[in-house]
Formats: C-alpha cells, sequence, structure tokens
C-alpha cells in the first residue's frame, strides 16, 4: 500500500471514482464518504457512491444522501460503477468482507483500490493507495485531514463541513472517548469558522426517531439485560421476536450497547442481536480492555480497542453461551478493574 499523498498530484485528472464503505453504514461511513463525495466532485471526477447494504432513516438528511446506491437494491448501477472504476476509495473499514456481498466484485475490479480507515489490522495487500491510522477518532477526521494535506482546505463547503462533523461527533461518542484529541477540536473549530451550524447535525441524528424505539429500548433494559458484577460486565440479548414486535428498523438499534456502560463499575458491555440471518454482536469497554481481541478470538469480529463487533451464525442461545464463556476466560482482566 503507497502512501496516500502519492494520489495527490493525480486529483486533477478527472476519473472515474466509486466511494464505498461498510455494511449498514454508521454516520461515520456515510458522513466520511459523501464528505469525500462532494470534495471529488468539484475536480470534475465522475463519482458514485456505493452502500453495500441500506441504511438507518437517520443519515437521508446528509447532503448527497439522495445519490447512494445500495449495493442490495435491485439494478444494474452499482455493478457497472464498480466495473469501469479507475479508483475505488474504501473508507471506514479494515477487510472487504465488510462490505458483505460486495466483496467479490471488489476483489474483481481492476480499478485501483484506496483505503482511508482507522480500524486495527488492515487487510493492506488489496490497496494500491492508502492510510490507516488506529489513533484517528473518525474517518470523517482522516477525509478532513486528506482535504488539508491535498492543499485544498479552501474547497471544503458548508455541504462537506456538515458531514465530517457528524461523522467525528457520533464516532467520538459527542466528543467524549479518548479519540478526541486537540487536534479534533481543532478540526472542529475551523469547521465552525467556515459556517457549520452543529446544533442542527445533532438534531438531524438523535431527534428523528419514532416512539417505537424507545418502548424497544424500555423493554431491552428492562427485561433483556444481565448484569455480571463480578465480571463488572454487562449483557443485552436481544431475540428476533423482539425486533419485529416493535418494528425495528436498521440503525434502530445503534447505541443500545452503551446505556449499560453508564452503570457504575461496568467495564465490558455486550449487544447480542437476532437478526435472523445472523446473531450481531456489539462490545463496548472501558480503560484496558481489549475489545478488538475480544471480538477476533470468539466472535468472526474485529473493530477497536475499545469498540468493536462480530457475526455468528449459531442460534441466539449459543452465541450467549459463547459470551458467558469468553467472559469467564477473561476473568482476571475483567474483574481487576479499580474504581
Ligand atoms: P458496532 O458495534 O457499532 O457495529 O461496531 C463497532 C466498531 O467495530 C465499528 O468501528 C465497526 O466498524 C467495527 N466492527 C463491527 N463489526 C465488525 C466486524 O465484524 N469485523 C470488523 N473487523 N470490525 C467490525
Ligand atoms: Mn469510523
Amino acid at each position: 500500500m503507497q502512501p496516500i499523498q502519492d494520489i495527490f498530484p493525480l486529483l486533477a485528472q478527472p476519473q472515474k471514482v466509486v466511494i464505498t464503505t461498510h455494511q449498514k453504514p454508521d454516520a461515520d461511513a456515510m458522513g466520511s464518504s459523501l464528505a469525500l463525495y462532494h470534495f471529488l466532485n468539484q475536480f470534475g471526477h465522475q463519482v458514485t457512491v456505493i452502500s453495500p447494504t441500506n441504511w438507518a432513516m437517520f443519515l437521508n438528511w446528509m447532503p448527497g444522501c439522495r445519490t447512494v446506491l445500495d449495493f442490495e437494491s435491485p439494478n444494474e448501477k452499482a455493478n457497472i460503477a464498480i466495473a469501469e472504476a479507475n479508483w475505488i476509495f474504501c473508507l471506514d473499514f479494515n477487510v472487504l468482507s465488510r462490505t458483505k456481498r460486495m466483496e467479490e466484485k471488489l476483489m474483481a475490479a481492476t480499478a485501483k483500490k484506496i483505503l482511508i480507515d482507522h480500524h486495527r489490522e488492515p487487510q493492506t495487500e488489496v490497496f494500491t493507495y492508502g492510510i490507516s491510522d488506529t489513533g484517528k477518532s473518525s474517518t470523517a477526521e482522516m477525509v478532513y485531514d486528506f482535504i488539508v494535506a491535498s492543499g485544498h482546505e479552501d474547497m471544503i463547503t458548508p455541504e462537506i463541513a456538515e458531514c465530517i462533523y457528524a461523522g467525528v461527533m457520533t464516532d467520538t461518542g459527542s466528543f467524549r472517548f479518548p479519540s478526541t484529541t486537540a487536534s479534533v477540536h481543532k478540526m472542529v473549530a475551523k469547521l465552525k469558522d467556515m459556517g457549520l451550524e452543529h446544533s442542527h447535525v445533532h438534531e438531524e441524528l438523535f431527534d428523528n426517531f419514532l416512539e417505537n424505539r424507545f418502548r424497544f429500548i424500555g423493554n431491552v433494559l428492562l427485561n433483556r439485560m444481565e448484569i455480571f458484577y463480578e465480571y463488572n460486565t454487562a449483557l443485552i440479548a436481544i431475540p428476533q421476536t423482539d425486533l419485529v414486535k416493535y418494528d425495528m428498523r436498521t440503525g434502530d438499534t445503534e447505541g443500545i450497547v452503551n446505556y449499560p456502560l453508564s452503570i457504575k463499575g461496568i467495564k465490558l458491555a455486550a449487544v447480542i442481536i437476532d437478526r435472523g440471518e445472523e446473531r450481531k454482536s456489539s462490545f463496548r469497554s472501558k480503560g484496558g480492555f481489549d475489545v478488538n481481541t475480544f471480538a477476533r478470538k470468539y466472535f468472526n469480529g474485529g473493530g477497536h480497542f475499545n469498540a468493536a463487533g462480530g457475526f455468528n451464525k449459531e442460534p441466539l442461545e449459543e452465541v450467549v453461551q459463547k459470551f458467558k464463556q469468553a467472559m469467564k476466560e477473561n476473568v482476571a482482566e475483567l474483574s481487576s478493574y479499580q474504581f
């Protein structure tokens, strides 16, 4: 993988560009992709953003979101764009399998692949150019760095600023995680100087849910959460029947894993959701417990040190047992937490 700076001199020559991200994109995945989309469009490139799957409704307000193709929707546009592309930017994921059914199309594509990502252990051999920096708060921040380093800071429009802010604000847990460096705050200050209306972004992302999601969360916290104080751990296991009963849609379960982390003493929080075709896990930790390694070892996943996820094919009850077993195997680390 060559350094990302090597493509700066090539930006001036119009290319056919695809920008893609991980399945079920979150605000960082969508925000970084659309920020780059608006930036590259200004050079006259022909740019197509493709999401491997559908996404949460609360992302639809983002400038440019209407142009994003869903790879799983039944039309050929995405396949044609991938096959014809000269460049494929891969944002906010480290391994091609995170693009689900798009993986084989990306592998087969002749385009140069360019990685911009902050997850651990990237699949560097499949990318021609790229930057992977686990010290970065968000991929949105990395797109900002990319624009500034290429010498085109003056091309950051209010649309780009909103997309970047949405990504960095959500990936830092509203600027609370340790990844929130001084550079993050300096970047936000610059975005504010460029006219960013940050309250608007917060309202679009957090004040647009339907009542049923809160009924669902009430049910989950009351009936589906187990606390294991001797392990400083909380587990929420959600059966598919709950998702159906409360009519949960893509994105509605995002953030639920954070609730138990607000309980005094909890160091590891896990949510396992039965999505029907698979069991999706989310892990969050505070302090020194490495959930990236934990997710890799037991749940076919990965991510960051304090936030990771995974997938299992086994039934929910088996994945829950697996989690409890894994928790016991890590008792030394989990129980040694100091308050
Ligand atoms: P979430 O729990 O929000 O789905 O994911 C937490 C973090 O871990 C995100 O940065 C996400 O991209 C990453 N992640 C989630 N699932 C997986 C997975 O199956 N594999 C890898 N490598 N990363 C994942
Ligand atoms: Mn991210």
